[in-house]
This record gives C-alpha cells, structure tokens and sequence, in this order.
C-alpha cells in the first residue's frame, strides 16, 4: 500500500557517514544478521571497499514496524563523488524524501550544499542528521546552526546520531515514517516508472533499477524504454538488497524494484530513461533525461604491443557495466596503437585504469587527463578533439572553445587569500562570495580543464586540507589557447602534446621539461628534451647518459650475476614505453599535471 512506503536517499559529503548509517539502519531494521554486518554492506565492489568509497549507487527494500503498522522503507545510497553527480540527481529523482548527514565535527561541506540544491530541485522533504556525536569534537549545536545559515533549512527538528554506536538511530527512522510523504502515483494509469541506476551482473545479465511513479511493472510485461525507444520483455523482478534479493511478480506503484530483460549490455538501459508498457504507453516522459557523457579523456596504451586485443576485451567488458566509459581506437607515434577512453571524472579514470590492471592483469601506460575542445575552423566548420595533438595548425583556427565548470568551494576564512589566488592563476571568474560563520562559501567559474590539471591536490595543500569542493559543468567558452609540444630526442612526442593558455606556454614548456628531465632515466646516449610551440623550440634540457654499458662490467664474468642484473633491468622496465630509442616512464606522461 502506497501509504506504508517511504522511498528516501542519504546525501552527504563524502565520509560524513552516508554508507556507516545505511548499514545501521539495514542491521536496525533486521534484514540482515549482525554476525554478516563484518563488511560494510553497501560498498560491495572490491575497489569500493578498499578505498571506502561508493562508487554506484545501491538501493535496498526493508521491513519496518511503528505503532503496529508494517512499513516499506526503500533507502538509496547515493554515489557522494563530484564524478558521479548525474546518479545522484537520478537517485534523488527517485526519492520523496532525503537525509541530509552532517558530520558533527566537520559541518557543513561543499558537497552537503550542491547535494541539497540538487535534493531541493527534486522537492524533496529534507531531514537534517547531524552524525558522529560520539566523537569528543562533535560540536551539533554550531553544525546546526551552519545549516540554517548556508542553506536556509529549518533544523529545529533535527536528528542528532551517531551511525557508530547506533545512537539515535531508531529515532531517525521513526523520524523517515513520520516526516517523509508516502508516494503519490496513480495505480490506475499506464506504467511509468524512472531507470535510476543499472548495472551488470554475470548470472541475470543487464539490470534496470526503477522508481514505479503511475501503474506497476509484471512479470511478462512488454515495455518500452522512452528515451531509447527499445521495446523488451520483463523476464523477472526483484526488490533490491545488496546481499540477497528477492523475487516479485509486481512492482506495484511508489515502489522500487529491480527489472532483468535478459540483455547482455547496459547499453540499452540508459539511466535517466523512463519505462512504460509498449501496448499501452504513458504520455509523459519522466524529464531531466541526460545520456551520460565522458567529460575526461585519456589515451590508454598496453606496454606491450601485442596486447592491444586483450585491452579492447578488457573494455568491452567493462563497458557491459558502466556504459558512461567510451572508447575508440586511436594510434600514437610514440605509444603505438590504444585507445583513446573518456571518463566522467578524474576518479572515474584512476578506478577504470587500476580495475583493467588489476582484474585483467594488463600493464598499462595512460596519457595525462584532458577535456574536449570544440574548434571554429577558419573555413566555418566546427570540429571537436579528445587529444591535444589533433588540434590543427593555428593557421586554420577562427576559435578554441573549452568547457567550463562552475565550482563551489567552502574554505576557513584565513586560507581565503591562498583559495583566491589559486582560483585567479586557474583562470577563475568570481560569480559569488559568502561568509558562513567564520568560513567562506565561493562561486566560481573555470575552465575545466585547470580542475583536471590537479586543482583539487593544490587547493587541499593551500588550505592544509580544509577546504571542500564541488563542480557542475556549464558549456563551452572560447579561450587564448595554444598547442606546446614535446620533443625527445628530436622527435614529436605526440602523447606528451598539450593545450595551454598562450600567456603561460612559456613558464608551463620550461617546468614541463625540467620535471621530465628527471622522469627520464639517463641512457646510454646523451638525450635533449625539447618544448616547442608550431617550429619554435621555446626550452630546452638534457638527459645527460650514463657513459658506460650496465651488462659491460660482467662481460665474461659470472652468468647468474649477468642474468640477475637483467633481470633487474627488466623489472625497472615494467613501467616504461620505448620511444624510438629512448626509455620512457608512465609518470613522465603524467608528470604535465604536477607543473
Ligand atoms: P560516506 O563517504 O559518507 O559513505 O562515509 P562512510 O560511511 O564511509 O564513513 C566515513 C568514515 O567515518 C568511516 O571511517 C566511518 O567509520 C566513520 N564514521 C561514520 N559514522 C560515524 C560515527 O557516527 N562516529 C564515528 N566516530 N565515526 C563514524
Ligand atoms: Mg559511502
């Protein structure tokens, strides 16, 4: 029954306690023995649990009783990284109501408020959960304070927890019955129900997971994806639980519950999209629809040549399951033949690139990070690149486009001076400036790609880790931009190719080759690294070489001694790619991201 559902997500920044308390309230509401709760229960990959993070999104149907009456709570962990902030709005979207946690020694972060924004265009009912209270630190009174302040929303009915011990924990979700509004759908109407999250999952193949707003979803059912306009057969259904699903026959209306059509690639469940039945389809379509979009692209190179096939299974399966990765072929001069991969974010890249090691034993060599720009050509056509070395030569540029962010960040007053300085060297513009207590909320917009070129490390160590940010993206606008690149021994070193501002390819060429100078082990030879913009050679340094052969000095001596030196050699080798005949390390191509 409608009125016995409550659908709520958990917002938060990221380590304020979103997946602690969702474990508490899956071990509160019994649906799981305290002895399986060793593990966090809702970070079920590998990686996420290794790094404590929450990469996708899990949902979990539970049992609750209050007064007597039987209540269905439907609790979304959401994803607390800027990378994937279109799950969260799809997560939210799918919600009647929101947990707002707030860590109670940290207060309000940059995070809290873009999620909140994003829970109150949802209009969400929002219930402020100040966490952590065990802590001696914990400060609940000031917190509460600062989330009236800098977001405007009445805390006199607030729940002070702590996800550790358990504390408050039952009053909280006394506090979900009471507060947060039962579904409202039509029951009656044709099916209309929300794609908010899908993966993939090696016995049932691809799954949707849906919100159910009119009508219901059967076993049997022919449906329609809206979006896509694909037409499937509903194979079976599922209420959620990241340990042991069930099986439904319906999944009746304000409900959520897993759909299986028995395909084998996410492709054709895009998230965002709305399901109705084919025969009988509604007439509106859920709106804030967005196919995702890589916004972080790298070349993605396999150390050794002839693994260029295993790399391209490697990424059709991984694609299986997280179709937001894209991937091409592409053909370096230097690296030899890759892929060029784009990502929704930085972090999104280093998972992508530590889980095709790590699950398909590949050794790897990426390109440093870079944005999409979109070119004016001088003859009127518009092209757009994912590589720095497809840019043309400026004689055929009208404009270089780059894409913009808009950045929230919140910093403690005395940093302010650092953050604005780091901000005006990113060539950020300053939209907004507020105090919040004692601490300054800023809106910025800025390129992205200085956000790629890691901003987040520089703004952590100006403001001794204090400071918390956010990200949107908001569209493309033209910039001073130019192409340096790199020459290694006299050759163009294609996937060392960057764009930079114009006013600073001199200061970024100098720093750019000095920081290679020492990535690049000396060689038997003399090697000269150069910077250069179109013919001319802007910098200039030298690898100076090791003057003497390494396998010489054993030269007749003890064979074992020989090959163990080899061996050694090659174990340093692991990591390098061989350009021309020049030895290269993969921090060398990352290394444009420290200068
Ligand atoms: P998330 O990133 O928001 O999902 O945060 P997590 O649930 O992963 O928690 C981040 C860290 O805070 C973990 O080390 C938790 O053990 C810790 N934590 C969460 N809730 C509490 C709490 O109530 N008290 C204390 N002392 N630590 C907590
Ligand atoms: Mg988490």
């Amino acid at each position: 029954m409608q009125k016995n559902i409550r659908n709520f997500s958990i917002i938060a920044h990221i380590d304020h306690g979103k997946s602690t308390l969702a474990d508490r309230i899956i071990q509160e509401c019994g649906a799981v023995a305290d002895r399986d709760l060793s593990a966090q229960m809702m970070d079920t990959m590998d990686i996420e649990q290794e790094r404590g993070i929450t990469i996708k999104a899990q949902s979990v149907r539970l049992n609750y009783v209050k007064d007597g009456q039987n209540y269905i709570l439907n609790l979304i962990d959401t994803p607390g990284h800027v990378d994937f902030s279109y799950e969260v709005s799809r997560s939210l979207a799918s919600s009647d109501g929101a947990l707002l946690i707030i860590d109670a020694t940290q207060g309000v972060e940059a995070q809290t408020i873009a999620n909140v924004y994003i829970a109150m265009d949802n209009d969400l009912e929002i219930l402020p959960v100040v966490n952590k209270i065990d802590l001696p630190s914990a400060d609940p009174d000031r917190v509460l304070e600062e989330v009236e302040e800098a977001i405007g929303i009445d805390c006199t009915e607030s729940n002070l927890i702590s996800a550790k011990t358990g504390v408050g924990v039952k009053a909280l979700i006394d506090a979900i019955v009471d507060r947060i509004p039962s579904p409202v759908g039509d029951t009656d109407a044709p099916t209309k129900a929300l794609i908010y999250d899908s993966w993939f999952d090696n016995y049932l193949g691809a799954l949707a997971l849906v919100r159910v707003y009119d009508g219901s979803i059967k076993k049997g059912q022919m449906i329609r994806m809206m979006n896509t306009q694909e037409e499937h057969q509903v194979l079976n259904l599922m209420y959620p639980h990241p340990r042991k699903p069930t099986k439904t026959n319906v999944i009746e209306t304000g409900e959520i519950g897993i759909v299986i059509l028995g395909l084998k690639t996410t492709n054709s469940i895009a998230v965002g999209d709305t399901i109705t039945d084919a025969k009988n389809p509604t007439a509106e379509v859920i709106d804030g629809f967005e196919p995702a979009k890589p916004f972080v692209f790298a070349g993605i190179y396999p150390i050794e040549t002839d693994k260029f096939e295993d790399l391209r299974d490697a990424l059709n399966k991984l694609q299986l399951n997280d179709s937001s990765i894209s991937f091409e072929p592409e053909s370096s001069a230097a690296l030899g033949s890759g892929f060029r991969t784009g990502f929704l974010g930085m972090l999104h890249m280093e998972v992508i690139k530590e889980r095709l090691e790590r699950e398909f034993d590949l050794d790897l060599i990426a390109t440093a990070p870079t944005v999409v720009y979109e070119i004016l050509k001088t003859d009127g056509t518009r092209i757009t690149i994912q590589n720095p070395s497809e840019l043309p030569a400026p004689n055929y540029i009208d404009t270089i486009f780059e894409p913009y962010v808009k950045a929230t960040i919140l910093v403690p007053d005395e940093f302010l001076g650092n953050v604005i300085k780091l901000l005006n060297d990113k060539r950020g513009n300053q939209n907004k400036m507020d105090y919040i207590g004692k601490r300054v909320l800023l809106d910025y917009d800025i390129p992205m790609n200085e956000i790629v070129m890691d901003f987040y490390d520089k703004l952590k160590s100006t403001t001794k880790g204090y400071a918390s940010f956010d990200y949107e993206p908001i569209g493309f606008r033209p910039g001073v931009l130019q192409k340096l690149d790199i020459k290694v021994a006299g050759e163009i070193v294609d996937a060392l190719s960057i764009i930079v501002p114009e006013n600073k390819a001199l200061s970024k060429g100098r720093e750019f080759i000095k920081a290679l100078k020492e990535l690049i082990p000396r060689q038997l030879f003399e090697v000269a690294i150069q910077a250069s913009i179109g013919n001319n050679v802007i910098a200039r340094e030298t690898v100076k070489s090791t003057g003497k052969n390494v396998t010489a000095k054993c030269y007749g001596g003890d064979i074992t001694r020989k090959r163990k030196l080899l061996e050694k050699q090659k174990a340093g080798k692991k990591r390098m790619k061989a350009i021309g005949k020049v030895n290269v390390p993969q921090e060398a191509f990352m290394a444009v991201l420290k200068i």
